[in-house]
């Protein structure tokens, strides 16, 4: 989850450019290639307009059709870009970014459409319909939107929310047997609320809560490792709470984002019950520095012991 800036690339004209050019889409009866070319960019000016949010891009595609053999010519040149649409090999190479902008996993992966391709074909080459993200998004299917208002996923060309750290990661039982829970940050009241909601629910929730609880019990048996100010220990509560922000903060700059999966168990850390349990362990005194802040048997969440 992180909001990505992309230059204009004027879909418009390079869709004329291919098309001038193309033998494929020279194949193409006249009537039928001018018609598919209008549409396209009429779709490309309704995708603009609607800030990316797909209730309002497929409600209003209806009158846009394009034929079979234009969308097999887009779904080609997608796979094998020429000159005039080679920023989708520029952004193939250049998008390896350090956060996935849809679910804030670590690392991008690839280049896939937001609205998915085999049922949104007018969009195959289009520029701000093409974003970065690990699998999770192509997992997605095409569940974009839910049932009810303004629940849909965000966009990371157009959702200024996605700058703002949307999640917070709650721990229980860290001392026995720790298990995570998780929920929104953004008021109910709030116009993206729906949408963060969904967003979250569909693509990130149960990732995100796997990737905390493993990594708060390797936390547990190696604070150092997450934190290397906490290979020393920490004088009190307030010191502790000042190295959690600290690391916070950086990772919040190094990855280029606040919903990093990263950043979300630190800031899970920095919850007062949280903070409190892991001072009484970490500011303990005679605690050997980077020690395991509990003895556990097993990690409690994996199948596998290694
Ligand atoms: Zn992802």
């Amino acid at each position: 989850m992180n909001r990505i800036k992309l230059i204009d690339l004027d879909d418009q004209t390079r869709l004329d450019a291919l098309a001038k050019k193309s033998e494929i889409i020279g194949k193409i009866g006249k009537r039928t290639r001018e018609k598919d070319i209008k549409n396209i960019k009429l779709a490309y000016d309704l995708y603009k307009l609607s800030h990316g949010n797909p209730d309002k891009i497929l409600a209003g595609m209806a009158d846009k059709p394009i034929s079979r053999k234009m969308g097999g010519a887009l779904a080609h040149y997608y796979k094998n870009p020429t000159v005039d649409i080679n920023f989708i090999d520029t952004m193939r190479e250049e998008f390896s970014i350090r956060t996935c902008p849809m679910c804030g996993s670590l690392g991008s992966g690839t280049l896939d459409h937001y609205l998915p391709q085999k049922h949104n074909k007018a969009f195959t080459i289009f520029s701000l319909n093409l974003v970065p993200s690990c699998l999770c998004n192509s997992k997605k299917g095409v569940r974009l939107k839910g049932k009810k208002t303004n629940q849909r996923l965000l966009h990371p060309y157009f959702d200024d929310c996605l700058q703002q750290r949307l999640v917070k990661i709650d721990i229980h039982h860290p001392d026995t047997t720790p298990t995570v829970s998780s929920h929104v940050l953004v008021p109910q009241t709030d116009a993206d609320y729906a949408a963060v909601e969904f967003h979250f629910d569909t693509l990130v929730k149960k990732k995100v809560e796997m990737y905390a609880l493993e990594n708060f019990i390797d936390f547990c048996r190696r604070p150092g490792d997450l934190i290397s100010a906490l290979q020393r220990n920490p004088r009190d509560k307030n010191h502790l709470r000042r190295i959690i922000e600290d690391e916070l903060e950086s990772k919040d700059n190094y990855f280029k984002s606040k919903n990093n999966w990263v950043s979300l168990l630190l800031f899970a850390l920095l919850d007062d019950n949280i903070l409190t349990w892991l001072a009484s362990k970490l500011c303990a005194p005679g605690r050997e520095p980077n020690s395991p802040l509990v003895a556990r048997k097993t990690s409690g969440s994996s199948l596998f012991l290694l």
